[in-house]
């Protein structure tokens, strides 16, 4: 089913959360700074040494960034696109769209989007902030023009949304970094995993979505794998995944047009 006869698809999706996702969270962690700075990392220090990865690599990846993330930090949006990569929806505010009214969530669908098409004019792709879907999320995503969603973990291929033209890209928590690395001082629940592990655990699923012809998504956070020593670990995972020449490594917005 892929293009240039390839055995299955690989894309590596970034979600550029910055300081919304803890806003998104709770609006009162807007006046802590260090709950907040968690997630200026991401812009100040990750973001960077992401896109010099990718470009050593030569992989075009997808940035879904919340309209409140580019408007804060501006000129990272305009190097992530200025970089070949794809810039798609994450919502306006980092919320969770089950939180919402109809008329919440298709006001963060609107000014989202106006945001984003100001950095580039090709935004088709929507990843909601909790990866959950309404009533009218597809209407929303439909009525905006746009093409794809990846929210959902019920496939390991694209798939069209039935009475829609809209596609699915699935994901799954297994290739999430913040599944594994997730750590944060509100919980103390989680435990950070080593790279070693986590190496493992995604190069036996990129296998398996090999061998089953699938489509690998790969969802991570700049924050998160933007610490130094999981830099490297991307460093290497990128290097495995183009040493398989019969994986298509494309952007999801590609992936997803070509159902
Ligand atoms: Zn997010």
């Amino acid at each position: 089913m892929w293009p240039r006869d390839a055995a299955a698809a690989a894309c590596f999706t970034f979600d550029f959360d910055a300081e919304e996702v803890w806003i998104g969270e709770d609006p009162a962690n807007g006046s802590r700074p260090g709950v907040l700075s968690q997630g200026g990392y991401g812009a100040r220090v990750a973001v960077p040494a992401i896109l010099e990865l990718l470009e050593r690599h030569q992989v075009r990846a997808t940035f879904f960034v919340p309209g409140r993330v580019a408007e804060r930090h501006p000129g990272r949006v305009e190097q992530i696109v200025a970089a070949g990569h794809e810039l798609a929806h994450h919502g306006y505010t980092h919320t969770s769209v089950t939180s919402l009214s109809p008329e919440e969530e298709e006001e963060e669908m609107r000014r989202g989007l106006e945001v984003l098409r100001g950095f580039s004019p090709k935004v088709t792709g929507y990843r909601s902030p909790s990866w959950e879907l309404t009533p009218v999320t597809l209407g929303l995503v439909e009525k905006y023009g746009l093409s794809y969603c990846s929210n959902l973990m019920d496939d390991i291929r694209p798939y069209r949304h039935p009475g829609t033209s809209v596609v699915e890209l699935p994901i799954q928590w297994i290739l999430d970094d913040a599944a594994h690395f997730w750590f944060d001082g509100a919980g103390w629940t989680n435990t950070i995993s080593t790279t070693a592990d986590v190496r493992s655990i995604w190069q036996e699923e990129f296998l398996g979505i090999r061998q089953m012809g699938g489509a690998f998504v790969l969802t991570m956070h700049p924050q998160i794998i933007g610490r130094p020593s999981r830099l490297a670990l991307l460093d290497a995972f990128l290097g495995y995944v183009k040493s398989h020449e019969d994986v298509w490594v494309a952007t999801a917005a590609e992936i997803a047009s070509s159902l």
